[in-house]
C-alpha cells in the first residue's frame, strides 16, 4: 500500500456539477445510484493515473477490464453496520470518496485452495459502532459538509488515502505474506482487518509480493558488499555500488509492484554500517 493524494486527482471542469445533479437524483427523488454510475466509471482512467494503474491497497498492476473503481464508504449496503445500513448514498458521486481497487481487493473471493476468503465488496467496519452514519438531511447537499458528517467515524481498516495508514502494513520476507509494521494493539487490530477485508493474503498476490522481495533483498545484499569493498582508487566497485543504490531506490518508488512493502523491507535492512539505506529511502520518487 502507498499513500495516494486523492487531491491530485483532476475532473473535467462540468464533473463536479454532473456529480451534484447526480447526488440531488438520488437523495431528493430516490433515482437509482445505477443510473449514474457513468460519473465515477469516468474517472477511472484518472484515478489509475494516480499510482501508475496499481491497486491502492496491494499495488498490483489492475487490468484494464476490471471495474477498478471502489467506493471507500459502500453505496449500497454496508455489511459491517449494526443496523440495517443503505449505504453511504450521498458520497456515491464524490471522488472523495473513490478509491481505485484490483478485482481481489474490490469483489468478494473465496480461495478455496489456499484457505483464504476476502474482497472489501460492502464492508466498512468502524473502530467504534457507535459512531456509525446511517443517513444524512436531505436538505444538505453540499459535499463539504456531506463529508463532514462522516468525519467522526474512524475506519477499522486502512485508507490508502490517509497519509499515516500505509506506513503500518508491511510483509514478511520469507513468504511474502502481509503483516503489521507496528507492535501497538490498535494497529495491529487495523492492518489485520484490512489483510482479512482486501484479501491481501490472497496466495497469489503473496507470492508475487516474495518474488519482488527476494529480488530487493539479493540487491541490497550486493549493495552492501560493494559498499564496502568501495575503494576510491576502484572506480569499478564504485560504479557497481552507485548502480545497485539507483535498482533498489527503483524498488521502493511510486510507480514499483509492491513498493509500500518493499520501502518496509528496506528499512529492516539499515544498519550503522550502511548509512547509504537511508539515503535510499529519503530519496523520494
Ligand atoms: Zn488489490
Amino acid at each position: 500500500m502507498r499513500y495516494v493524494d486523492i487531491g491530485d486527482l483532476r475532473l473535467d471542469d462540468g464533473w463536479p456539477a454532473l456529480a451534484e445533479t447526480a447526488c440531488r437524483d438520488v437523495i431528493e427523488n430516490g433515482a437509482s445510484i445505477a443510473s449514474h454510475d457513468d460519473l465515477w466509471r469516468d474517472t477511472k482512467k484518472r484515478l489509475g493515473a494516480l499510482l501508475h494503474d496499481k491497486c491502492w491497497f496491494c499495488e498490483t498492476p489492475v487490468d484494464r477490464s476490471d471495474n477498478a473503481v471502489d467506493h471507500f464508504r459502500p453505496k449500497g449496503r454496508v455489511a459491517d453496520a449494526l443496523q440495517e445500513h443503505n449505504g453511504y448514498r450521498w458520497l456515491s458521486f464524490e471522488s472523495r470518496n473513490f478509491r481505485f481497487a484490483c478485482t481481489f481487493c474490490n469483489s468478494r473471493r473465496v480461495d478455496i485452495e489456499n484457505g483464504t476468503a476476502g474482497g472489501k465488496a460492502d464492508r466498512f467496519p468502524l473502530v467504534d459502532e457507535g459512531a456509525r452514519v446511517y443517513a444524512v438531511d436531505p436538505a444538505v447537499i453540499d459535499y463539504d459538509d456531506l463529508i463532514a458528517t462522516v468525519e467522526a467515524e474512524t475506519p477499522a481498516i486502512l485508507d490508502p488515502c490517509d497519509p499515516d495508514d500505509w506506513l503500518l502494513l508491511g510483509c514478511k520476507r520469507e513468504n511474502g505474506k502481509p503483516c503489521a509494521t507496528s507492535s501497538e494493539p490498535a494497529a495491529i487490530r487495523r492492518v489485520e482487518q484490512s489483510i482479512e477485508v482486501y484479501h491481501l493474503d490472497y496466495e497469489p498476490t503473496c507470492k508475487r509480493r516474495h518474488t519482488v522481495a527476494g529480488q530487493l533483498l539479493e540487491k541490497v545484499r550486493e549493495a552492501k558488499k560493494a559498499f564496502l569493498e568501495i575503494d576510491e582508487a576502484d572506480l569499478k566497485t564504485t560504479r557497481r555500488f552507485k548502480q545497485l543504490f539507483v535498482e533498489i531506490h527503483r524498488m521502493i518508488k511510486m510507480k514499483a509492484p509492491f513498493s509500500g512493502e518493499m520501502h518496509f523491507l528496506l528499512q529492516g535492512q539499515r544498519s550503522p554500517d550502511h548509512p547509504w539505506i537511508e539515503n535510499v529511502l529519503s530519496a523520494g520518487g
